[in-house]
C-alpha cells in the first residue's frame, strides 16, 4: 500500500506513522527525518537545507523531491511506504506524481489529521526529543521516567531548533498557505480521509486502523 499521512506540524504524524508501519509492515518515509540526517551528516544537501529549517520555510522543491526519489528507489519501498512530510506543495504532487508513474505505481489512500492551532502550539513547545535514537517525549503528555534524560538510551533529551514558537507560527502559517491546497488535491481525486488528530494518540490510531483496513 502507498499511503500518504499529512497535516500540520504538532498534529501526531510521527506517532501515528509508527502505528501505520507496524500496522501494514510497510517503511515510513519522512523527508523532514531524511533531512535532519543530511544536516547531521553535514552532506552538500543538508548544508543547503540547513537554514531554511532553522526558519521554519520549506527547502526547495527540487532538492527534496532529489533526496525522496532516493529512498523511494531503495529495496524495502518496493512494495509500498507511508510518506509523512511530503508532498507539501502542489508542485511536489506534481513531482510525486511523476516519480510514481516512472515506476508504474500510483498512490492508494490520503489521510489528513487535523487539530486547532492552540492545541499544535501546546504539542510542539513542550516536545523533547532524544538527538541519539529519536524518541519522542513531551513535557506534560509523556515525560521521561527520569527528567530531561531519555528512557531509552540515557542521553539528555534536546528541544528541536524549529520547535521554538516563533518559528512555530511560522511553520504553521506556510503549512495553511502552501500544503492545505495539497489536500484538495488529493480530495477532488478522491482518495482523501480526513481524521481528528486533536484526540489521544491511541483513540486516533484505532480510527486510522478502521480507514486503512476498509480501504
Ligand atoms: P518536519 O519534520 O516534517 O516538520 O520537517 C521539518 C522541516 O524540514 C520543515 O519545516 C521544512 O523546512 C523541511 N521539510 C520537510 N519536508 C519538506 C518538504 N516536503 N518540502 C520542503 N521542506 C521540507
Amino acid at each position: 500500500m502507498r499511503l500518504i499521512l499529512i497535516g500540520p506540524p504538532g498534529v501526531g504524524k510521527g506517532t501515528q506513522a509508527q502505528h501505520l508501519q507496524e500496522l501494514l509492515g510497510i517503511p515510513h518515509v519522512s523527508t523532514g527525518d531524511l533531512l535532519r540526517s543530511a544536516v547531521q551528516e553535514g552532506s552538500p544537501v543538508g548544508r543547503e537545507a540547513k537554514g531554511y529549517m532553522e526558519s521554519g520555510r520549506l527547502v526547495p522543491d527540487d532538492l527534496i523531491a532529489r533526496l525522496l526519489a532516493e529512498r523511494l528507489d531503495r529495496r524495502d519501498a518496493a512494495q509500498g511506504f507511508l510518506l509523512d512530510g511530503f508532498p507539501r506543495t502542489v508542485a511536489q504532487v506534481e513531482a510525486l506524481d511523476r516519480l510514481l508513474a516512472a515506476r508504474g505505481s500510483t498512490i492508494d489512500l490520503v489521510i489528513a489529521l487535523s487539530a486547532p492551532e492552540v492545541e499544535i502550539v501546546r504539542r510542539l513547545s513542550g516536545r523533547r526529543v532524544c538527538p541519539k535514537c529519536g524518541a519522542v517525549y513531551h513535557l506534560d503528555n509523556l515525560p521521561p521516567a527520569s527528567s530531561g534524560v531519555c528512557d531509552a538510551c540515557g542521553t539528555p533529551l534536546v528541544q528541536r531548533s524549529d520547535d521554538t514558537e516563533t518559528v512555530i507560527r511560522e511553520r504553521l502559517r506556510v503549512y495553511g498557505e502552501e500544503t492545505l491546497p495539497v489536500t484538495e488535491v488529493y480530495r477532488e481525486r478522491n482518495v482523501l480521509a480526513v481524521v481528528d488528530g486533536s484526540d489521544n494518540a491511541a483513540v486516533v490510531a484505532s480510527r486510522l486502523t478502521e480507514i486503512v483496513k476498509g480501504s
